[in-house]
């Protein structure tokens, strides 16, 4: 076990639409702080995705092979059922500007009413993924700029083909 890491298996959930660099750092500063993570693509009913579910699975289970510690799954029901049923207490977020606290105290207070036997940590974005979101990235493609500081080239190469194909 990593010196710096805390026992019991993490859980991070998202949309991942598609996965970007500002999630990678997410992940990989917290497959040190947990033995094991478990980065769970799910279904937000507010947001319309691009990829499918199978695709985001897909382009996260590629972009985190280097990783022996995350595994990626998807799932369909509430957060803290998919966390009960992974055997965790623990849900990881990152948290951007102050712009995401609201939203992501409201989720946290939420998740706590459900099922107060689980926690939420939270890992600062760092300053240079802090102004990053999948929708940003998606108008970037949309309008031809360069996606390469944000996105690998697996993920960059699948949305200039999907945006194509719209
Ligand atoms: P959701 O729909 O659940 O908000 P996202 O895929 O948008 O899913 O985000 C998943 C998690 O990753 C959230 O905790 C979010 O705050 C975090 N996140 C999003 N963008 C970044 C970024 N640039 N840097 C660090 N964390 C981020």
């Amino acid at each position: 076990m990593n010196k710096n890491s805390v026992e019991g298996m993490a859980v991070y959930p998202g949309t991942f639409d598609p996965i970007h660099f500002g999630h990678l750092d997410i992940i990989e500063r917290g497959s040190k702080v947990f033995p094991q993570l478990l980065v769970g693509v799910g279904i937000n009913p507010d947001k319309s995705t691009l990829f499918s579910l199978e695709e985001r699975v897909a382009l996260v289970k590629q972009t985190t092979s280097h990783l022996p510690n995350v595994i990626v799954l998807p799932f369909e029901n509430l957060v803290v059922h998919f966390v009960k049923e992974s055997n965790s207490k623990l849900i990881l977020r990152g948290m951007r500007t102050t712009s995401d606290m609201d939203y992501e105290f409201t989720m946290s207070l939420a998740n706590m009413a459900l099922d107060p036997d689980i926690e939420t940590v939270f890992l600062l974005a760092k300053d240079i993924y802090s102004h990053l979101s999948s929708s940003l990235l998606k108008q970037i493609a949309v309008l031809g700029g360069d996606l390469s500081k944000f996105i690998p080239p697996a993920v960059a190469k699948a949305m200039l083909e999907k945006i194509r194909r719209k």
